[in-house]
């Protein structure tokens, strides 16, 4: 009898052990190249499956379902979906994770639905013993209606006996199929069977999905012309598909997977779990931590941050008089060394957010945070991983927008850059904590301090609407694709310190050199608009002023006032008057678009104060008296002004990023926009309401 060439290709999910399986049935037997035109890796090799078998095994890159959405998994699907492709399978051999059956089972589940020759191998069975899993391996193979193998790919066990399955299974179809597609889809797929000429109800489901099949270009015209007729909307088709499948997975995990009591560190693990993913003590744990990170990130960062401050002070006075007075002089001090000095000081917030950050994710917390989460968040349109980038919103939504690139679905990623400014960032406290100080009062409220609570609320504010909007968003932004969220449970472990100490490191960097090198632009420009006056205006302030000693802090408040950015400042005035502000606020509207804590300096030059200390300038405001002789930074214009800086995009800054990470022009003007108009908004009312 002659030997028989077999094809045989191994398939399913990264990390499933397709490779060592694959090492395991060739050995030194194999050769690998890349795909013609692209670098995606081709494996094959040649195995003895018996004394008259021999095979062509092709491992197949990893792939979680037959509609692809990687280079990778277009590849693997190709091989399986076209019985003209030189890889074409005798057999497919589907590897299965044992400790995450319902996820490494579903492209089997598409695989069977082919009606193609298929094998389970249930691999890392030794894992599943010890996390306490029992997988029923004949009723699951009855249920599938397949052959199934249990293996350890790693020690070699069961090889043998898939090699006598495999040849058993050659020309042996599966007993049945495991979704019946059409049923989903009531007449359309006979219709397309019809089209295609041939008998496969899932072959024509994926074909109406628009995904490349044997013979595929053929039929184009007439398939869209039935998905028109029938209104067929491949997307929702195939999302439809995709929980139905789900479901009827659940169903077969449900009798033949038992769960018992894991051994071992796993037991270790799981028992950290049963306390750090319940539904409730997850919760618990996971804002005590919150609570603890936002106290150290801001206590602990307080100090490096003011001697920033002083030594940038400290670096502007000395240039100021060590350089000769002038234009040139002021430029550097006020327009460049300023920007620098906004850039640099926020470096340790974000070190210590991040540091906070890299060590949770590397002792595999923040798994387990995303996936406590990530119910919650997807329902609003974000995912698991959206609480990282919503997390260091608190910090600055620069590095936070940024730290979105590990949401892999781009409409949840869109979203959460969308809405991650709104997390009060550390730009809006001295903000927060100037015009708190000013027009809350510092008593107690059942025992807790008054301001406090005014200031957490405005955090919480900046949250609330963050999940608002983003829900708002789910609905309106389109997209084709689905996400399905593929959660792994690393291990927990010791975080490795070199790992945390790159991360700060990246973050940092890409803060000083990507936002810095905007920042120092748009600070250059609001030291034009604020440092020239139209026509000899400067000078006659000058002459005004000229003899009267002193008058240094009166003359900059006039300049001020009568340059650009106060001629802008007092021409949106009747904009403004109804939030409550008048002209001079308008200016500081206006600067703070460099970065929101400006204002605070804006203000402090504008009501001739001298320093920059909020003590003094609070003193200043505190005596601020409109024209009728009452206060004029009242509560309600206080809790307006607040409300104005909570929502609107004062952040040059944030906006290039979101430019940057979006590649359009139109996302950060729609957010720009959009933010605008719920701070005007909220203003207008708070004011309306309290005054
Ligand atoms: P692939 O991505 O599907 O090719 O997966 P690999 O073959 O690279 O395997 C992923 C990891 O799982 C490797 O570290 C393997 O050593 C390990 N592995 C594979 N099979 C088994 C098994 O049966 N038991 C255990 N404990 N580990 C396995
Ligand atoms: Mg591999």
């Amino acid at each position: 009898m002659s030997s028989k060439n077999l094809k045989i290709a191994l398939a399913g999910n990264p990390n499933s052990g397709k490779t060592t399986l694959f090492n395991a049935l060739t050995g030194l037997k194999q050769k690998v190249g890349n795909y013609p035109g692209i670098t995606v890796e081709k494996k094959t090799g040649k195995a003895i499956l018996s004394e008259k078998v021999l095979a062509e095994i092709i491992d197949l890159p990893g792939t979680y379902s037959l509609f692809p959405k990687s280079m990778d998994e277009q590849v693997a699907q190709q091989t399986l979906c076209n019985n003209d492709n030189e890889d074409y399978p005798d057999v497919t051999v589907v590897i299965a994770d044992a400790t995450n059956l319902r996820r490494s089972i579903f492209l089997l589940t598409q695989i069977i639905d082919l009606n193609m020759e298929v094998v389970l191998a249930l691999n890392m069975v030794d894992i599943a013993t010890k996390k306490g899993i029992v997988v029923d391996v004949n009723l699951l193979s009855r249920e599938l209606g397949i052959p199934v193998v249990a293996i350890n790919a790693r020690k070699g066990k069961g090889i043998v006996a898939l090699k006598e399955i495999i040849i058993d299974s050659i020309d042996k179809k599966p007993k049945f199929p495991f979704l019946e597609v059409a049923k989903l889809f009531k007449g359309v797929i006979e219709q397309a069977n019809k089209i295609r000429g041939v008998e496969n109800n899932f072959a024509s489901f994926m074909a109406l999905c628009k995904q490349k099949l044997s013979g595929e270009i053929d039929n184009r015209c007439a398939l869209n012309q039935l998905c028109k007729i029938e209104e067929i909307i491949p997307e929702r088709a195939q999302a439809k598909e995709t929980v139905k499948r789900y479901a009827q997975i659940d169903k077969v995990i449900k009798s033949t997977v038992k769960k018992g009591t894991p051994i071992g560190k796993y037991m270790l693990t799981k028992k950290i779990d049963d306390v750090l993913i319940h539904p409730i003590f997850g919760y618990v744990v996971f804002l005590s931590i919150l609570f603890l990170l936002f106290q150290a990130v801001f206590s602990w960062s307080a100090y490096p941050m003011e001697l920033i401050d002083e030594l940038f002070t400290n670096l502007q006075q000395f240039t100021a008089d060590s350089m000769p007075k002038g234009m040139l002089n002021d430029l550097v001090v006020n327009g460049i060394l300023a920007g620098l000095g906004g850039i640099v000081i926020f470096v340790p917030q974000i070190a210590f957010l991040f540091a906070f950050i890299a060590f949770l994710e590397d002792t595999g917390y923040m798994a387990r945070v995303s996936f406590i989460t990530d119910k919650l968040l997807r329902g609003v349109g974000l995912n698991g991983r959206s609480i990282i980038p919503l997390l260091s919103g608190a910090a600055c939504a620069v590095p936070a927008i940024m730290s979105a690139r590990t949401i892999s679905s781009w409409k949840e990623r869109l979203i959460t850059i969308m809405v991650t400014p709104l997390m009060s960032c550390s730009a809006r406290l001295p903000v927060y904590t100037l015009i708190i100080s000013l027009v809350i009062p510092a008593d107690e409220f059942l025992g807790f301090n008054l301001q406090g609570l005014v200031m957490m609320a405005f955090y919480l504010i900046g949250f609330v609407s963050a999940i608002a909007i983003a829900f708002f968003m789910k609905f309106i932004i389109k997209s084709k694709e689905r996400s399905y969220y593929i959660m792994e449970m690393p291990s927990y472990k010791i975080p490795d310190w070199k790992t945390v100490l790159y991360t700060i490191i990246e973050k940092v960097k890409v803060f000083l050199f990507d936002a810095g090198k905007i920042i120092i632009a748009i600070s250059i420009v609001l030291w034009v608009l604020s440092s020239f006056a139209p026509g000899n205006k400067f000078e006659q302030i000058e002459q005004k002023w000229a003899g009267i000693e002193n008058a240094e802090i009166q003359i900059s408040a006039d300049k001020l006032e009568h340059s650009y950015a106060g001629i802008i400042g007092k021409s949106i005035e009747p904009a403004i008057k109804p939030l409550g502000f008048d002209w001079k606020i308008g200016i500081s509207l206006l600067t703070s678009f460099a970065a929101r804590e400006v204002f605070v300096g804006t203000m402090s030059t504008i009501y001739s104060v001298g320093d920059d200390d909020i003590r003094s300038i609070q003193k200043r405001l505190a005596d601020v008296k409109r024209q009728d002789g009452e206060k004029f930074f009242t509560p309600a214009v206080g809790i307006s002004l607040m409300l104005f800086y909570a929502f609107a995009m004062q952040c040059m800054s944030t906006l290039a990023i979101v430019y940057r990470e979006t590649n359009h022009i139109k996302w950060p003007i729609i957010q720009f926009l959009y933010m605008g108009v719920m701070a005007y908004l909220s203003s207008f009312i708070a004011f309306q309401l309290l005054s």
